[in-house]
């Protein structure tokens, strides 16, 4: 292994963000920023490699780490002048986590490491202000504690409770020196009680237990929830940047904050941000106090002063700051900066979080000031969050109604846009209680890491503390959820379980609330939802193009994936309404129309279950004569809808006895209907009883076995495309046959398809054909593609079978175990969700290849949900698919994650 510690800032800068691997991204960005010139406090990072090490090494750090670190502090100690552990000027640390990428809140940060009951006093002679030597002081204590030797928070956040209302004081500012002495040996005392040891006074033994905490906090329940949740590998490891302090928590000249460049919200390009003037880290997230806005345009209203305002000259340098930063990271950033006597220091900058809206607004506006190109804006949009665009908002009318009847209870931050409405959980654990029998919304004071579940759980998250830069609020944005914070005018009783605001009681468990988190507002009850502004242009008309922002961005991403795409996005579609949404939304054919679904409809399934029912051939070719127009119908209107696009036809594919009722009395109603007695009617139902229907008589085999009934079907697709035409419409049918899984299958469904069609086209004097293909769906066909190639224009994988298929999982039993495999690791995801590419995507790539082999140039899709799945799409754009297919709603994500496959080449 190399070199474990890279020194930041001072006269030697070692790192840069191209280092973020090894360094972590604090570590590297800290690094990046000294080497432009910007104040960062020097210090020094232990390689993220080190935390790997670490466990390898039994938990213990290595001599050769430890000697490189205590060269590393010779060096600070230098640079800043002055000794850590000195009785005289001591140095003060800061030791840090950070992996490659950040994971807010997950690991914990230890403050004014070093001080100990001689260095207070020193920092006490140094700074002038013993009030300011002993708040830091008994911060320290509360976060080593906490951090290093695991002594509950809520201890000391109680003795200082007692303290203030001993002493008839509210805020922490109005502690004097003496108040947070007394509390410093009160501290003392609780971690003796706790830990059956003194608080640790050598600085270096305190040094390597918070170092070692910062490894060990790698693999908290938190932090591996997270990174689940995120996908961020077990291996990687967090880096440990050990930086000297500076003081926010000085004086009335002094502060600390966070800042964001554009709107984190809606990313609007705006200065935004909060502080708080005497203060230290955590204190601005922490919600202990109201932070204050930055700017002079956000603090007006608010009754607050602004850090323009308060300190003009700081503001003006974090100002131009940021819009370096932002400059030179060509991406939005979220920066957190202290001032110490009037002097500005920046401690972290990062490329910020934000929704979706804010993700789309700043990466079309980022193309606009040249800052970087419609590519790069493309890959930089996380495909899926296009589903919250597409999300419900409320109905504006309901909205005004509620907001008369005065159930408008609050309104909050608007932290995470979108709507939600749920009953009211009050903790964690009742939110994921309760999420199985319908949406909850998580209602708490404030959330923190441990409830992370829980807010997964829920539809929205509403809290009665925090801005915008809370952990409830970061983490929401985060997950895409829509959430409502710092909604002060909200009490929460846990004991009796209730939500009170004025003179409202909402029960925890039962009642409903709703949040808009576009406006913050929160309502008592339910609220229906409303389409999005993208559906209201696009889908229903309500709104004009010109009206809306928001679809006109939706529509530039939208061009620019259709640009940079090589792969064709058809959909699945069975309603001619379907077809239209989807090709409103760019479809460019469909991938797969389920025929099944057509006989369903009305009166159809009457003359379905005659069908069925018909003794021999002649009944069924009756039967099916009824059926003739109807199905005949459907396809002319998807034809229709569908214009000149090709639309991918399967072929009659479930079993029969799913359009039979098995109840009695539905038994009853269809024998009178049809005209037989109860008796025929139970017996083909037992007779058509499957043990396993999902491999029983389905797909082709019921074309096999009753031919007519495809018969049926691909007289009328013809008898329709032919139709239409005649009406100028161009219909670009495709006939795909389902389950095959030996090419004579096809070939004997085909001879039948072929001479039905030769009738058809005898009988009007036409000369229509189409295409013909199968579905590969079965793991016999995968690997036996060459031969069926033979037979088959095009290949279109059934990844939902092919997965059932090629598992052995059955996709209605699944839900027992699946999640217990993804939590055990045995599968890193639902298979069902996205495509397991190293089993199911190998069958597909291999059916690619011989597919190819036997007829070059044979038309390769995919119609399984995994076609809207973003990772699996850029799978299948690397096996070369000429087009993926999925819901029409998920039409925009599969179009941006192709794109983002053809970029990514
Ligand atoms: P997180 O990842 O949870 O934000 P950080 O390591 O960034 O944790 O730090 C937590 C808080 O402590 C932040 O507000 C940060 O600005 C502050 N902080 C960290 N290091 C220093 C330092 N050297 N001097 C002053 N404040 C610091
Ligand atoms: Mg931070
Ligand atoms: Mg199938």
């Amino acid at each position: 292994m190399g070199k474990g510690v890279y020194t930041f800032g001072g006269n030697r800068n070692e790192g840069s963000a191209s280092m973020r691997n090894l360094l972590g991204g604090k570590g590297c960005n800290l690094a990046e920023m000294a080497g432009l010139g910007i104040p960062v406090p020097p210090g020094f990072t232990l390689t993220t490699e080190q935390c790997g090490a670490y466990y390898t090494n039994g938990r213990q750090l290595a001599e050769e780490l430890k000697a490189e670190v205590l060269a590393a502090l010779k060096w600070l100690e230098g640079v800043r002048g002055c000794g850590f552990g000195a009785t005289e000027n001591p140095l003060l640390l800061s030791v840090r986590s950070g992996a490659r990428v950040s994971m807010p809140g997950m690991m914990d940060t230890v403050l004014n490491l070093g001080l100990n009951d001689q260095t207070v006093q020193a920092l006490e002679r140094a700074s002038g202000n013993p009030r300011f030597a002993w708040d830091s002081y008994r911060r320290f204590i509360t976060m080593y504690s906490n951090v290093v030797l695991n002594v509950e928070h809520a201890l000391f956040e109680a003795e200082l409770e007692r303290a203030k209302e001993r002493l008839g004081k509210h805020q922490d500012t109005d502690l004097s020196a003496e108040d947070w002495k007394k509390l410093v040996s009160a501290f003392k005392e609780i971690v003796l009680e706790e830990t059956g040891k003194a608080f640790p006074q050598e600085p270096m033994e305190q040094l390597w237990g918070a170092i070692r905490a910062v490894f060990e906090s790698w693999n908290t329940a938190r932090a591996i929830t997270y990174r689940r949740l995120n996908r961020i590998p077990d291996d990687w490891g967090t880096g440990v940047n050990v930086q000297s302090m500076v003081f926010g928590n000085m004086g009335d000249d002094c502060g600390t904050g966070v800042a964001f460049t554009r709107d984190p919200a809606t990313g609007e390009r705006l200065f935004y941000g909060e502080y708080l003037i005497n203060a230290q880290g955590e204190d601005v997230v922490a919600g202990i106090r109201t932070p204050q806005p930055i700017t002079r345009s956000q603090a007006e209203g608010t009754g607050l002063k602004s850090l323009e305002e308060a300190m003009p000259d700081s503001f003006k340098e974090l100002d131009a700051t940021c819009q370096r930063l932002e400059q030179h990271f060509k991406d939005m950033q979220d920066i957190e900066f202290t001032i110490e006597r009037g002097k500005l220091f920046l401690l972290q900058t990062r490329n910020g979080k934000r929704t979706a809206m804010a993700g789309i607004r700043i990466a079309i506006d980022l193309v606009d000031e040249g800052l970087i190109d419609s590519k790069t804006a493309l890959k930089r949009i996380d495909a899926d969050s296009l589903s919250q665009l597409l999300a419900p908002v409320f109905d504006p009318k309901e909205k005004d109604r509620l907001r008369k009847e005065g159930h408008l209870l609050t309104k909050g931050l608007n932290a995470g846009p979108g709507a939600a409405t749920g009953r009211i959980a009050l903790t964690a654990e009742q939110a994921e209680k309760m999420a199985p029998e319908g949406p909850v919304v998580l209602v708490r004071v404030e959330t923190s890491p441990e409830d992370i579940s829980g807010m997964v759980a829920s539809q929205g998250i509403l809290t009665a503390r925090g801005g915008m830069t809370s952990h409830a609020a970061v983490v929401a944005r985060g997950m895409g959820k829509p959430c409502v914070c710092g909604a002060s005018a909200i009490q929460i009783d846990l004991t009796r379980g209730i939500v009170k605001v004025g003179d409202h009681e909402l029960k925890g468990g039962q009642d409903w609330i709703s949040i808009d988190g576009s406006t913050g507002e929160v309502f008592a009850g339910k609220l229906s939802a409303h389409p999005s502004e993208v559906n209201q242009v696009l889908v229903d008309g309500r709104l004009k193009v010109e009206d809306s922002e928001l679809y006109q961005r939706f529509a530039k991403i939208m061009r620019w994936s259709h640009e940079a795409k090589r792969m064709k996005v058809r959909t699945n579609a069975d309603t001619p309404h379907d077809a239209a949404v989807a090709r409103a939304f760019g479809a460019e054919g469909i991938g797969l129309c389920r025929t099944e679904h057509m006989f369903f409809e009305g009166d159809r399934i009457i003359a379905v279950r005659e069908m069925i029912l018909a003794s021999d051939t002649e009944g069924r070719k009756k039967a099916l004569a009824k059926l003739l127009p109807m199905q005949r119908e459907d396809f002319e209107g998807i034809f229709t809808a569908m214009n000149g696009l090709p639309v991918n036809i399967r072929l009659l594919d479930p079993p029969l006895h799913e359009f039979l009722p098995q109840d009695e009395a539905g038994q009853k109603e269809m024998a009178e209907v049809i005209g037989v007695d109860l008796g025929t009617v139970e017996r083909r139902v037992a007779q058509l009883h499957e043990f396993n229907p999902m491999m029983g008589h389905r797909g082709c085999r019921l074309g096999i076995t009753f031919p007519e009934i495809i018969r049926m079907q691909v007289r009328a697709i013809a008898e329709a495309a032919l139709n239409v035409a005649a009406k100028g419409i161009k219909a670009v049918p495709e006939i795909m046959v389902p389950l095959i899984g030996t090419v004579r299958e096809l070939a004997y469904t085909k001879t039948e398809m072929l001479d039905e069609i030769a009738q058809v086209n005898k009988e009007r004097g036409t000369q229509f054909a189409c295409p013909m293909g199968t579905m590969i769906e079965i793991p016999r066909a995968a690997i036996t593609s060459d031969k069926i190639a033979a037979e088959a224009e095009f290949f279109s994988f059934g990844t939902n079978d092919l997965t059932q298929m090629g598992f052995g999982f059955s996709r209605d039993d699944a839900g027992t175990f699946l999640p217990e495999y993804v939590g055990k690791k045995i599968l890193e995801d639902d298979p069902f969700q996205s495509l397991d590419q190293e089993g199911i995507g190998e069958l597909v790539r291999i059916s690619c290849e011989k597919g190819r082999s036997a007829r070059p140039g044979i038309k390769l899709g995919v119609c399984g949900e995994h076609g809207g799945d973003p990772r699996s799409v850029v799978f299948f754009h690397k096996v070369g698919l000429d087009y993926v297919s999925c819901s029409p709603y998920r039409v925009p994500i599969a179009t941006l994650a192709a794109a983002q496959a053809a970029l990514e080449q």
